[in-house]
């Protein structure tokens, strides 16, 4: 069989990528299936402070840009396709993809996870005409505009924190009184005289023509529901949904062992339950989804495919 890569990388996140560097620097022959585009989550993240070694004020695409430089000069091939079925019962597994198919001997599932919408009415109307999931596209925006930010997660308190830069006023709308967010990230927060909170709250509303008018909040503690216009002379503002994340495992429903959320099962050598079929980063069951824990991920998983390509295609 022509053109059979070593490894078919499946996602083109810090896990693909340092998956991509590894595996292109020992020699294999690699394929990234980037998807739609570089970078995966981090693509839209304003500020990568916790990455160790990264440059002052790097920033998700600035990471990105030289893991994708990285990942190159090892020689590993990209691909912008999205998978949209695969076969890994053979020896040989078999990814298609929107534009191709792809043949390959292991391969590494590293699709990540997609932000979580909040699932009311208006939200989907209005994405991209206020509602927003990705601060550092969106932020600039809002120059002098007043923002609400739900969510109480890292990334919530994280981009509120970012937000404040451009915005009048920054709300955190928190459906509990006590943030999920680390607390060092927490303080942060609660010193900047520019953030305020909604505690207990929910948007369960929002509405607008053609652009965010007003936003319905509903207390869950007090069942009180309040329906807030922007200012007058603004005439908008801005909603930032930061309330998690879901895995991207629909295509390996039926091949890979997930748990029930759709987080794929590994072991600590990123194998899944299909022989040479392995999974790194934000996809897998972990308790720690951070660039460091994908980019380590990515690392064991080209290694342990190497490994297990020298076993099981011995001649
Ligand atoms: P997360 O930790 O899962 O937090 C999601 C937040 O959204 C929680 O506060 C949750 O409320 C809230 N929420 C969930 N569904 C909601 C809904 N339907 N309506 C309203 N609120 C809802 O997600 P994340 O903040 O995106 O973080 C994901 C992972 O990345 C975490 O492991 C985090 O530690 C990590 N991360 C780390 C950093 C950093 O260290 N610098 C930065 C970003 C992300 P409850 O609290 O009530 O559940």
């Amino acid at each position: 069989m022509e053109n059979v890569y070593d490894v078919v990388i499946i996602g083109a996140g810090p896990a693909g990528l340092s998956a991509a560097l590894y595996a292109g620097r020992a020699k294999m022959k690699t394929l990234v299936l980037e998807g739609t585009k570089v970078g995966g989550q981090i693509a839209i993240t304003s500020e990568v402070a916790n990455y160790p070694g990264s440059i002052h004020d790097a920033t998700g695409p600035t990471l990105t840009a030289r893991m994708v430089e990285q990942a190159d000069e090892f020689g590993a091939e990209r691909v912008k396709d999205t998978a949209v079925s695969v076969d890994f019962t053979g020896k040989v597994k078999i990814i298609k993809g929107e534009k191709g198919t792809y043949h390959s001997k292991s391969i590494i599932i590293a699709t990540g996870a997609t932000p979580r919408v909040i699932g009311c009415p208006g939200e989907v109307e209005l994405t991209g005409k206020g509602v927003s999931y990705c601060a550092t596209c969106d932020a600039d925006f809002f120059q002098d505009l007043e923002v609400f930010v739900v969510g109480g997660g890292d990334t919530a308190v994280e981009e509120a924190i970012y937000l404040t830069k451009f915005a009048k006023k920054v709300t955190i709308v928190h459906r509990r009184e006590e943030l999920r967010a680390a607390k060092s990230i927490q303080e942060m927060a609660f010193n900047n005289p520019k953030i305020d909170f909604m505690w207990n709250s929910v948007i369960v509303d929002i509405k607008g023509d053609g652009i965010v008018e007003s936003a319905v909040f509903h207390n869950r503690v007090t069942g009180e529901t309040t329906e807030i216009h922007a200012d007058e002379e603004d005439g908008t503002f801005g909603i930032f949904v930061f309330v998690g994340y879901d895995p991207v495992s629909q295509v390996f429903k039926g091949c890979i062992n997930t748990d029930e959320s759709g987080y794929i099962i590994t072991d600590s050598q990123m194998n899944t339950n299909a022989d040479g079929v392995f999974a790194a980063g934000d996809i897998r069951v972990k308790t720690l989804r951070q660039v460091i824990t994908a980019a380590a991920d990515g690392a064991i998983a080209a290694v342990e495919a190497e490994k297990y390509i020298t076993h099981a295609f011995k001649e």
